[in-house]
């Protein structure tokens, strides 16, 4: 692995966490899949030599309970989900490379050779612990089988997990009052032996790893603390028929124990990443993608995750490929949540909306993915509302990049049959290569938004081109320059075509038709931006069509009358059993009400030490309005504000260059520390602070209309 700027001359892998076949799948699952696509496109538009890799996650407790509820095996189960899944992605055009599952003969094999490689390696041992065991059933109860009281927390909490309460992954042994979750009968512990994988011998690798690490900081901040508050070794098997048999030929697989023992689901749950790899390569040859290259040799790894998962996925999983022998990941993306309406997604509740309903109800892929990919930061938590999702689709896509596109293309089949004789203005040419330098720096810093909107801004320059030399008026006075406009915006659709591929597939390829381009817009590399256009084209469909407010209302509507219903139901269905609903809860970024609990866990701890009032009272904060900001030359993040607090104009440094759009920013009101000490940043006085919210610089401003210069008490 490098951390050499992407496109390295190495082959880059793309994962996302595997969807628990387990149920369902609605739009919120979709924003790390559609992430995790958009990444690995963009990466192959940059020319990186990519995979794109996932599958089904089909072991573990909650498919065995539910396939037992159904009365099917829990192959049969789980297949099923995963058919589904595999025909839901290309919906979608979340195009995978390979996309496997847990359960097949190649992960099966390659899960066997890790764990036999790192007992070889002498990372994993034996210990005698408590297990969950139901005496009237006579029957082991792993994980989910098993229900109490968290030993952390307090709070009543699955045998694996404690997801209502402090969001510990609890080891086997550690509920105290436990009860069958399947019978309800109160269960004795019994002692069984394990095999334990001692992730604390890696806690140095684990340090120096996180440091490392690129991705969202999130995946970095989070395993830092664990490790600070002492990593616990990981029982890694577990009392279950349904799973990966623990390997008899394995170096320690001395005793008789290890033949009924399973592997816990987050082994071979991320190890699917490198077989299904290993797929892709027995499909297409070595010659065209080895596997063997990222995993084994020396690639760029990318895990694009849900942000639950980081613990598996920053601690366990390097962890177990450092000791068996495998590269490490160079990058973790781990998306935020998505909420609908502001509130979690609720499968139980049918709160949702689902990835087919969306498809049912006519609306196009791409709406749906610009709306994921680019709506916030991606560690930020998303709203989706049917109100937004209009809003944006008819403002951008709509009005901002369809318009410029049909409007230019349109002028110039109608007047030239396609693009005019002409070769691009340099004002032109410079954006294009700004908006691809835009583009490229995103991906390298990991940000798919950055990338959707480095196409949106070229399209709203265009707009801004086109409106500001009146090609229309020129065709007759001044014919050659009327080419030349035409030309230069030709050029812009191309550009555009290109740079938006990752984000809006299936829209671009009808844009790259429009232009008579030859080939897969797809396969076109940022230098293709820039290349002259092709010639000859007809007129052109609109890209986008309009979403009208009534369509929005029906929508709405018809979200509240189910969600209504099923709340009816469940009223009269109190005892519905907890491990009935949906949630994917294993390898998957689900919103569902206690995932949006789990966001608490994400935030800073509450400061334990008090201040006074009066040391409150030292504090000058006024309300203000940005009266111009640009940003500090030579500084990447540093943007010089000139902010109004009534009793005068003060100059303030802020790093929000990237974080805003600067020139939207004057008339903005926003909060100050009016005394706080001057700074000099990049040779800039400071004189005050701008307060604001997050990575993502979210400005603080007041709720009603506070005169300019009020002070804040
Ligand atoms: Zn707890």
């Amino acid at each position: 692995m490098s951390h050499e700027e992407f496109p390295t001359d190495r082959p880059a892998v793309v994962t996302c966490g595997l969807p628990y076949a387990n149920g369902d799948l609605h739009v919120g699952h979709l924003r790390t899949y559609v992430g995790g696509d958009v990444y690995a496109r963009a990466l192959e538009t940059l020319g990186q030599e990519t995979a794109f890799v996932s599958g089904s996650d089909m072991h573990g407790t909650p498919v065995a309970v539910n396939a037992d509820k159904e009365g099917v095996s829990p192959e049969e189960f789980a297949l099923e989900w995963h058919e589904t899944y595999k025909e839901t992605f290309p919906q979608f055009d979340i195009e995978f490379d390979n996309y496997g599952h847990t359960h097949d003969e190649t992960n099966t094999e390659t899960t066997k050779e890790i764990v036999r490689e790192l007992a070889a390696n002498g990372h994993i041992y034996e210990k005698e612990i408590m297990v969950a065991y139901d005496p009237i059933e006579d029957q082991h109860l792993p994980d989910r089988y098993v229900e109490g009281t968290c030993p952390y927390c307090g709070e009543t909490a699955r045998g694996d997990e404690c997801d209502d309460g402090c969001q510990r992954h609890l080891e086997p042994g550690e509920i105290e009052d436990p009860v069958s979750s399947i019978t309800g009968n109160p269960a004795e512990y019994h002692e069984r032996t394990h095999k334990f994988f001692e992730v604390s011998e890696f806690a140095d690798y684990l340090t120096d790893f996180l440091d490392r690490l690129e991705g969202t900081s999130n995946a970095q901040n989070q395993p830092r603390e664990w490790i600070e508050s002492g990593l616990q070794d990981w029982c890694i098997t577990r009392d279950l028929d349904w799973g990966i048999d623990y390997p008899e030929d394995a170096p320690d697989a001395d005793g008789d124990d290890a033949d009924d023992l399973v592997l816990y689901v987050w082994v071979d749950a991320p190890i699917e990443y490198i077989s299904s790899t290993k797929q892709y390569t027995d499909r297409v040859g070595s010659d065209t993608y080895d596997w063997e290259q990222p995993w084994k040799d020396d690639g760029e790894i990318v895990h694009v995750i849900g942000r639950d998962i980081i613990q598996h996925h920053a601690i366990f999983w390097p962890a177990m490929l450092n000791g068996a022998g495998y590269v490490e990941p160079r990058a973790i993306m781990a998306s935020g949540f998505v909420t609908l309406g502001g509130k979690g997604f609720s499968t139980s509740r049918d709160r949702a909306v689902w990835a087919d309903e969306y498809l049912d109800e006519g609306f196009h892929p791409d709406l749906l993915r610009y709306y994921l990919a680019t709506n916030g930061g991606f560690q930020q938590d998303v709203d989706f509302s049917w109100d937004k999702f209009r809003d944006r689709v008819n403002t951008e896509l709509v009005g901002t990049l369809g318009n410029f596109v049909y409007r230019s293309l349109l002028f110039a089949a109608r007047n030239y049959g396609g693009a005019p004789d002409a070769t691009v203005s340099d004002e032109v040419d410079d954006r294009i290569a700004e908006a691809v330098a835009d583009f490229e720096s995103a991906i390298n810093d990991y940000s798919i938004r950055k990338a959707g909107n480095a196409a949106i801004d070229l399209a709203g320059f265009g707009n801004e081109y086109i409106q500001r030399n009146e090609p229309w008026k020129l065709t007759d006075d001044d014919p050659e320059q009327a080419q030349q406009v035409i030309y230069d915006c030709v050029q812009l659709s191309k550009a555009l075509a290109v740079l938006f591929q990752p984000v809006a597939p299936e829209t671009c390829d009808r844009l790259w038709s429009q232009l008579g381009e030859d080939g897969d817009v797809a396969d076109a590399t940022v230098a293709v931006a820039r290349e002259a256009p092709q010639g000859e084209f007809d007129e052109p469909d609109e890209l986008f069509a309009k979403i009208e407010a009534e369509r929005v209302e029906e929508l709405n509507e018809k979200l509240d009358q189910r969600v209504a219903d099923a709340t009816d139901d469940e009223a009269d269905d109190d005892d519905a059993d907890d491990t009935d609903d949906t949630d994917n809860d294993t390898m998957s970024d689900d919103t569902t009400d206690a995932d949006t609990d789990a966001q608490a866990a994400d935030l800073e701890a509450l400061s334990e030490e008090r201040i006074s009032f009066e040391d409150f009272q030292d504090l000058d904060i006024r309300v203000g309005e940005i009266i111009d900001a640009e940003g500090v030359e030579d500084a990447d993040k540093l943007a010089k504000l000139q902010v109004d607090i009534g009793h005068e104009e003060r100059q303030l440094v802020a790093g929000i260059k990237q974080l805003h759009d600067l020139d939207s920013l004057p008339g903005t009101r926003v909060i100050i520390v009016a005394n706080l000490e001057k700074a000099e940043l990049f040779g800039v006085e400071s004189n005050g602070m701008l307060l604001a919210a997050g990575d993502e610089a979210d400005l603080l401003t007041t709720h009603g209309d506070a005169p300019i210069g009020t002070r804040i008490q």
